[in-house]
């Protein structure tokens, strides 16, 4: 595999961002200064914190000025869906974006490397089958919906969807009933069921909050994934311990994975992500 193109013709290295808002907690740039190191790189990489109205312009304008991609966090997916010229078919069916990617006749790429990351996270470097298993995934925003159709392209028993908001649960079941079994529902629907593999896709975690999901879902086998992540370990962590479940990590691999599928639509390469989970564990990090 070559060495993507470092440079323009002025000698600067190639340009990426992060746009969110607020964004200044972003661990992305770290991520991706260390994928560049490991794989002999040259780029820079920088935080950009845009309001939604200014969305469509300043990442226009980023692009306009040599920007090579960005990656898209909150508040903007959905934006940054509508802004790119085309969608990878996962983007597509998430309907949001988390990477931008500038091609050769100066329009926009959209992918979502959300749900690919997530499934790295767990079935490579955590050991988790998805196969025939059943799972429960906690929340129906963003998140929740980038990450359903690439569990259900693994073949699981069943996705249960559950949400606070019952009716957003239904909806997003609905969108995907074709691509396998999968329903939605209120948490009050979800007693005497039990699950092997629980993701909390709830940003429920960042207030200090848990999904108030019956405890009965939890089993001892059952494995809890929370995509929220931070100092320590996250409440919903915390909780499923308590519960008596042996294995429940929080979301930074999935971080670290989503990250590397971006860089490599963006620089054609795959860095190794066990480096970088094992430096971001030797940092102190805010939440995030
Ligand atoms: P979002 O679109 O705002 O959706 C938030 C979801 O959380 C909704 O389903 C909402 O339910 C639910 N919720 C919020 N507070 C709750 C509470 N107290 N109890 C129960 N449900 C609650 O957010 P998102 O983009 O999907 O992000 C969700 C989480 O995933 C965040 O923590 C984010 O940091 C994390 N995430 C992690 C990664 C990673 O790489 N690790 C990637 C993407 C996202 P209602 O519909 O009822 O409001």
């Amino acid at each position: 595999m070559g060495r993507a193109q470092n440079y323009d013709m002025d000698g600067s290295a190639d340009q990426y961002a992060v746009v969110g808002h607020p964004v200044a907690h972003s661990l992305s740039p770290f991520i991706h200064s260390l994928f560049a190191r490991q794989t002999g790189q040259s780029l820079t990489y920088r935080l950009m914190d845009v309001e939604p109205e200014q969305f469509a312009e300043r990442v226009r304008g980023f692009f306009a000025g040599g920007g090579r991609g960005v990656n898209v966090t909150l508040p903007h997916k959905v934006r940054a869906a509508a802004l790119a010229s085309e969608l990878t078919e996962r983007a597509r069916l998430a309907g949001a974006v988390n990477t931008l990617a500038a091609r050769r006749d100066g329009t926009l790429l959209g992918d979502n490397t959300d749900g690919a990351g997530l499934v790295q996270d767990l079935t490579v470097n955590l050991g988790m089958p998805v196969t025939q298993r059943s799972i429960l995934l906690i929340g129906a925003g963003g998140a929740a919906r980038g990450v359903i159709a690439p569990l259900l392209a693994l073949r699981p028993q069943r996705i249960v969807i559950t949400n606070r908001t019952a009716e957003r649960a239904a909806a997003l079941a609905a969108v995907f009933a074709g691509l396998g079994e999968v329903q939605g529902c209120g948490f009050g629907d979800l007693d005497a069921q039990s699950f092997d593999l629980i993701v909390n896709a709830t940003s429920a975690s960042l207030t200090g909050a848990l999904p108030e999901v019956p405890a009965g879902v939890f089993r001892a086998d059952t494995f809890c994934y929370d995509m929220a992540y931070g100092r320590g370990d996250t409440p919903f962590v915390n909780w499923a311990r308590e519960l008596g479940c042996r294995r429940a990590v929080p979301g930074w691999g999935m971080l670290v994975e989503q990250a590397a599928e971006s860089f490599r639509l963006w620089r054609g390469v795959r860095p190794l992500t066990a480096p970088v989970l094992t430096a971001l564990a030797g940092r102190a990090t805010p939440a995030g």
